[in-house]
């Protein structure tokens, strides 16, 4: 070979179609197979995930009255079926699961117990979210809260496999001053485990720039923001998230498709979008898994990211929101692979901590993967140099 020749080696390209060979024909994947897989939550209603077996016990500890005889009738009140109403039905649930929630050490326990439940899964980071204003019927105190979330959650990271970080809800229907005083929790906590201010509760006629304010104030702290949008609420919900509200990231947009250029925005900006895909079929947010634009949104390279809402009242795990997509949306291995990293791209964590642990759970990644799909090398490789242009 002569010098010139040597030189002229050319890098290998890889094309789109070489990249998905192996999975030019869908498979199912099992929810073991699924379960092994390191993955993300970065959107969960800690109200929502509480045990059913902790309620129980809590409410008879705290003498509470459930209005139920029995376990069984507890599991069937808080767990809505199939579909409900709407969100607002969805949301009742809540009231029941809060009544619980007003001490310390339940706060501790519940925020302990869903990081182990998720461990489990291997999820391996974590958000969970929560308004305090909730929590001080019993006279504790916004910061008391946290507190409390972030001992449980310490504990489960030094026993278990798992990161976590704390969102702090402010809620729709509450005056925009509500909204400020959470902010201000939300700051005052930045540098100990709260990650992000957040916007819940109806969508419909409570508009987010009401508040902003308050993320304004958290903006101002270099704190991060999400929002729901788009879930029971059209596409100027998003606009209003993004424009009005500095929104990094949006809880659901399942509506985001009704607004193309929108759409092109989030995409162009690689704002994620926290999809909770069981959450919205029983909110009626879509009629059917299938119809949910979840594939679509995959199709126009959104960054998509599959998480669980409310564990205990969708009845779900992240495992069963990735099965459940799989099987809807005819997911090949590589996409599972996207959507799993995808979690960890749009995880409100610091770049270099970031960078480590998809590099760590890329690894784990392809060799699960590898067990039934040759994995190609140079695919490999191109992701380590993509890493580089990660975002958050
Ligand atoms: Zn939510």
């Amino acid at each position: 070979m002569t010098p010139k020749a040597k030189k002229k080696v050319p890098r290998r390209k890889i094309s789109r179609k070489r990249r998905y060979r192996a999975s030019e024909e869908w498979r199912e994947f099992s929810m073991e197979f699924l379960k092994r897989m390191p993955k993300t939550d970065l959107h969960v209603h800690l109200d929502g995930s509480i045990r059913v077996g902790t309620l129980w016990s809590l409410a008879k500890e705290q003498g509470i009255r459930l209005g139920v005889r029995d376990l069984k009738g507890l599991r069937r009140k808080v767990t809505v079926g199939p579909r409900v109403r709407n969100l607002v039905d969805y949301l009742k649930v809540f009231d029941i699961t809060l009544k619980v929630m007003q001490e310390e050490e339940a706060l501790t326990r519940i925020a302990y117990e869903l990081a182990v439940d998720a461990a489990k899964e291997n999820v391996r980071y974590m958000e969970i979210r929560y308004s305090p204003l909730l929590h001080l019927d019993h006279g504790l105190t916004m910061a008391d809260t946290v507190d409390a979330v972030l001992r449980g959650l310490k504990a489960a990271e030094s026993r278990y496999d798992i990161h976590t970080g704390v969102i702090v809800c402010g809620i729709r229907q509450m005056t925009p001053a509500r909204s400020l005083e959470l902010a201000e929790t939300a700051v005052a906590f930045k540098d100990d485990g709260v990650v992000a201010f957040d916007l819940a509760g109806q969508e419909k006629d409570y508009p987010a720039k009401k508040h902003r304010e308050a993320f304004y104030r958290v903006l101002n702290a270099n704190q991060n923001v999400t929002l729901h949008a788009g879930e029971a609420f059209g596409a100027r919900s998003i606009h209003q998230a993004i424009h009005y509200c500095g929104a990094h990231r949006i809880g659901h947009g399942t509506r985001l498709l009704e607004d193309e250029s929108l759409l092109r925005y989030v995409t162009d900006h690689r704002i994620p979008l926290e999809i909770c895909l069981t959450s919205n079929v029983q909110t009626r947010a879509v009629d059917r898994m299938e119809d949910h634009p979840f594939r679509y949104y995959l199709d126009r390279n959104v960054r998509v990211t599959l998480n669980t809402d409310s564990r205990l009242v969708s009845n779900t795990t992240v495992t069963k929101e990735l099965y459940r997509a799989c099987r809807a949306f005819h997911l090949n291995h590589y996409e599972v692979r996207h959507v799993l990293l995808n979690g960890f791209r749009s995880a409100f964590m610091h770049y270099r901590k970031k960078v480590d642990m998809i590099r760590q759970v890329l690894r784990e990644i392809d060799g699960i993967m590898g067990e039934i799909f040759p994995m190609d090398d140079l695919v490999v490789l191109q992701d380590w140099r993509s890493l580089e242009r990660t975002r958050r």
